[in-house]
């Protein structure tokens, strides 16, 4: 081996030119792993149903507040990703509370819960899928936000647009619901592009919403798209278009509203 070496050496002096040397060996290879066991809560904020016969039903609504946090130096604030959900869903608990304070407050009850460690693999909602607070069988639907702050490539011309994901996947009820709120209220470009289930970016698969999915729970999903500012220390607060994310939550609020103070509960009619 050591003249196979040396003699590849040689010529490549000799020569100028680089080249390659494969021989077999053994490998031995150790990696040591570090364990370090981080505490992350959810957040739950509970508005109760106002109809004796609809308020043991759930309506749930989520954002996921962590992000990428400290590495190294570099600061991840994560405006898009996703405090522009996260305070989606503050102000649409804030909208249900209110309601409910002018006698007006909805039939069925809203959990808004704001859920953490999405980063790692969606570990707060799975950890509620798995441990519910309130019982799944009666939890209607999930609305779920993440990222609704920035506008991407495709919709440079158009900020009124959101990407809709997941909702007639489990009930056409659901999709049928978002779209009539929006014709009716805010009238944004719905678009179903990540959707499509041979999408190769997986989106419906990628956020908190699908844990409720994976428990036969329908599921809406609103996403505004990635951007260069994606997962990077720029995604920073003065870059997010308010505007634009004020009738995002707008929309979330009314298909949420609808959900909740329909006569019936959405039918699951898909697999
Ligand atoms: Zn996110």
């Amino acid at each position: 081996m050591v003249s196979k070496i040396t003699g590849a050496r040689d010529k490549i002096e000799s020569k100028g030119k680089p080249r390659n040397v494969g021989f077999k060996c053994a490998v031995k290879m150790v990696a040591e792993k570090n364990y370090s066991q981080l505490k992350g809560s959810n957040v739950l904020g509970f508005i109760e149903g106002t109809d004796p016969k609809l308020k043991d039903e759930y309506v749930v609504v989520t954002a996921h507040y962590d992000h990428l946090g400290k590495r190294g130096d570099d600061m991840y604030p994560g405006a898009d990703d996703n405090a522009s959900g996260t305070s989606t869903v503050l102000e649409i608990c804030q909208a249900f509370v209110e309601a409910k304070k002018a006698g007006l407050g909805p039939r069925r009850s809203v959990l808004c819960m704001l859920v953490s460690g999405e980063e790692k693999g969606l570990l707060g909602s799975q950890y509620y899928a798995q441990y519910p607070i309130f019982p799944l069988e009666k939890t209607v639907v999930d609305v779920n936000v993440d990222m609704v702050g920035r506008v991407d490539d495709e919709h440079k011309d158009n900020p009124d647009y959101i990407y809709v994901i997941g909702a007639d996947r489990l009930s056409s009820e659901l999709h049928q619901i978002n779209e009539h709120a929006n014709s009716t209220y805010t009238n944004l470009t719905l678009d179903y592009k990540y959707n499509d289930e041979k999408d190769p970016n997986r989106y419906y698969y990628r956020s908190d919403h699908y844990n409720f999915a994976k428990k036969g729970i329908p599921a809406i999903f609103y996403f505004n798209g990635t951007h260069a500012d994606y997962h990077r220390t720029s995604d920073t607060p003065d870059k997010i278009n308010f505007e634009k994310m004020t009738k995002i939550g707008h929309l979330v609020f009314y298909t949420s509203w609808e959900l909740a103070n329909r006569d019936g509960r959405i039918k699951v009619d898909k697999k």
